[in-house]
């Protein structure tokens, strides 16, 4: 058998050379004749600019390859080529650039402009770390949660249980610049490390030594790609940290929901859709289960597209911000698959996928019928 292999993959080694050589003859020939071969550019003709901007990072094509070709690196690689030659950059886009680089998020906002914005975070007494420069932990909330309610119920959560578990940490508030995952995910690799040095530099001077995600983006950067440019802390999900009180008795899981839908006395059937960030990029599949699976009154349910084979809810790679105006094929297809476990809470652990659930199931009429919650919100709802 091995001996067949052998000649058969000698035999398609000759006919590819062939084949090969065919082609040189014919360049050949047609350098002899004038005539020119037309060369297609890569970026613009052999890929669509609506192509290279539809991909959302999430990195299926990579886990599910069977010859495990990195197609992601060369779609980032072309929109690097892109935004190197400051040509077909998106009109959104170039405001996400804009506002990492001048406002320090991608929602270009000033933060001066909205003083309201945090008043939030005032109210659960969390210190800063100008405040407590001793605080064993940074939470670290990622742009979603200085602007956008969704997130802020989730930051809020996480803070009550982390305080309740007697966590010692502190919160860098309006002094939290983006972690430039956004740009680097677009292209814009000079921003990103532009973004990263002056995160690095902010946290030495602070002395922070631990970090608390709640935004998986957040996390994966700061984890794997910071440490090329020298940053390295101890990192933890605010995920993976719940998980971990709870299983040192630290934290205990409410007996009673208060969310009006949950008012049945037989099981509810909870979902947990997995973020591409959280599951592809980080293999954290199993913790989140871990809590869920144990909240009494609640049958956890699996979507079939689940853990490392999860389907993305299309708001990564920029498409949050460059795909406003079009539809979301990818989260009416996700949206679609949850529905169809009969789950009435839909659980993730990403700010971005918990709004663009949200948004779909308003767009469809059944934000009544779904809940959609952080995983740290359905842990402090009692
Ligand atoms: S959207 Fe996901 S599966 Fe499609 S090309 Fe991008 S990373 Fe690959």
């Amino acid at each position: 058998g091995r001996q067949i292999w052998q000649a058969k993959t000698q035999q398609a080694a000759s006919a590819a050379a062939v084949s090969e050589a065919d082609q040189f003859k014919t360049t050949n020939a047609e350098r002899g004749t004038g005539h020119k071969t037309q060369l297609k550019k890569v970026v613009g003709d052999l890929f669509s600019l609506d192509f290279i901007w539809s991909c959302t990072t999430c990195g299926a094509c990579n886990e599910f390859c069977p010859l495990e070709i990195d197609h992601l690196s060369k779609i980032i690689g072309m929109r690097r080529n892109i935004i190197s030659e400051n040509n077909n950059i998106p009109e959104e886009l170039q405001q996400v650039f804009h506002g990492i680089e001048n406002c320090g998020n991608p929602f270009a906002l000033r933060r001066a402009d909205y003083p309201d914005n945090l008043r939030w975070l005032s109210e659960t007494g969390c210190a800063t770390f100008k405040e407590k420069p001793t605080a064993e932990y940074l939470l670290f909330f990622g742009c979603q949660a200085l602007f956008e309610q969704t997130a802020q119920q989730a930051a809020k959560a996480t803070i009550k249980l982390l305080q309740t578990a007697g966590l010692d940490l502190a919160v860098l508030a309006e002094a939290e610049w983006c972690c430039g995952d956004p740009a680097r995910r677009t292209g814009n690799e000079l921003l990103y490390q532009k973004t990263v040095l002056r995160n690095i530099a902010q946290f030495t001077k602070l002395g922070v030594k631990k970090i608390i995600t709640l935004c998986p983006h957040c996390f994966n950067t700061f984890k794997n790609e910071y440490p090329q440019f020298g940053g390295a802390w101890e990192l933890v999900t605010h995920t993976a940290l719940i998980a971990e009180l709870i299983a040192k008795g630290k934290l205990t899981l409410p007996q009673d929901h208060k969310l009006p839908s949950l008012s049945s006395a037989d099981k509810v059937k909870i979902a947990y859709h997995d973020p591409c960030y959280l599951a592809r990029y980080n293999s954290l599949t199993t913790e989140p289960r871990k809590i869920l699976a144990s909240l009494p009154g609640f049958e956890l349910v699996e979507m079939p597209r689940n853990r490392e084979k999860s389907f993305c809810c299309g708001a990564g790679g920029g498409r949050y911000w460059t795909r406003l105006q079009q539809p979301n094929p990818i989260i009416k297809n996700r949206t679609e698959q949850a529905l169809t476990t009969g789950a009435s809470v839909l659980v993730t652990a990403c700010p971005y996928c918990h709004r663009v659930f949200q948004e779909e199931l308003a767009r469809r009429g059944q934000e009544h019928q779904v809940s959609v919650l952080d995983i740290a919100e359905m842990i402090s709802l009692d």
